[in-house]
């Protein structure tokens, strides 16, 4: 067995269901730059799969607060920052106003689009990130309560960040993060498999999620907890007390959902798919 607290089968869900809250803590929406997905979509779903969500924009809050918004489903106040040296950082408040904030005061004066590399998809998007170190971003999220979870660690480079954080000269760093994101449901099960690994060598929580960047995946990875309020379900993670429940999707999926959404058409050959298939991995995870 893996580990007792990570689910990957879907036996005994809808029991589980019944005392735990589950909730997606990954999940990009048209305010990321590369997904197109409406926050009304993402509820409307969620909803429907009695689940609740995370919306974790790339450097950007205005999709959290637009699910903040309502009380249907159960939201987490969060976003997805990406620093200086190109890692992500997920941060989840334990109230819309600390993110609102944190984001008007840290975070959007300081985002810029970084346009260059040789990879097409770097060139049509560019690279969205915030100008400031890991370390500043860390200390000014500090000022707040809120908890900090090292995403994908494991990812495809230039984002992989595991031995960034581990670094001697990090081990401050590492030191004020409460997590670390072991299942997210865009990358392979090696990867994370790594990242329980290592979260479990460095005493941190577990985080997961879809790290959805189109509907069709919302809900493939989640957290579950016996908690009903935001405050409670955190404290859960911090605690070890959840359950982290889901499984990878299908990268054939991932890239033909991905090429929908940008308009493909099937005239793409086979040996440029897999060319896709690759850039899709680096830059869009
Ligand atoms: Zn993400």
């Amino acid at each position: 067995m893996f580990h007792k607290r990570i689910v990957f089968q879907e036996t005994g869900l809808r029991e589980l269901k019944k005392d735990y809250t589950f909730v997606d803590m990954h999940i990009h929406s048209r305010y990321s730059h590369d997904s197109r997905t409406h926050v009304s979509a993402i509820l409307h779903k969620a909803q429907k799969m009695s689940i609740g969500v995370a919306v974790t924009d790339h450097v950007r809050a205005e999709g959290s607060f637009e699910a903040c918004k309502q009380n249907k489903v159960f939201v987490i106040p969060g976003i997805e920052v990406n620093c200086l040296e190109n890692k992500e950082i997920l941060l989840y408040f334990y109230s819309v106003n600390d993110l609102r904030d944190f984001y008007e005061k840290h975070i959007e004066k300081y985002i810029f689009i970084k346009k260059e590399g040789k990879k097409r998809i770097t060139k049509i998007f560019g690279t969205v990130m915030v100008n400031k170190t890991m370390a500043e971003i860390i200390d000014q999220a500090e000022m707040y309560n809120c908890l900090k979870s090292v995403a994908h660690p494991y990812t495809f480079p230039p984002r992989r960040s595991h031995l960034f954080f581990n670094r001697r000269k990090r081990r401050n760093l590492l030191n004020k993060i409460d997590a670390i994101e072991v299942l997210n449901a865009s990358l392979p099960t090696r990867a994370n498999r790594q990242a329980v690994k290592w979260a479990r060598k460095s005493h941190k929580a577990f985080t997961a999620g879809s790290d959805a960047h189109m509907l069709k995946e919302v809900g493939e990875s989640t957290v579950a907890a016996r908690a009903d309020n935001v405050e409670d379900f955190l404290e859960a993670i911090r605690k070890r007390t959840n359950l982290v429940i889901g499984e990878e999707i299908k990268l054939s999926t991932v890239v033909k959902e991905f090429m929908k959404s940008q308009n493909y058409k099937s005239k793409i050959g086979i040996r440029k798919l897999e060319h896709f298939e690759e850039e899709v991995l680096h830059e869009s995870l």
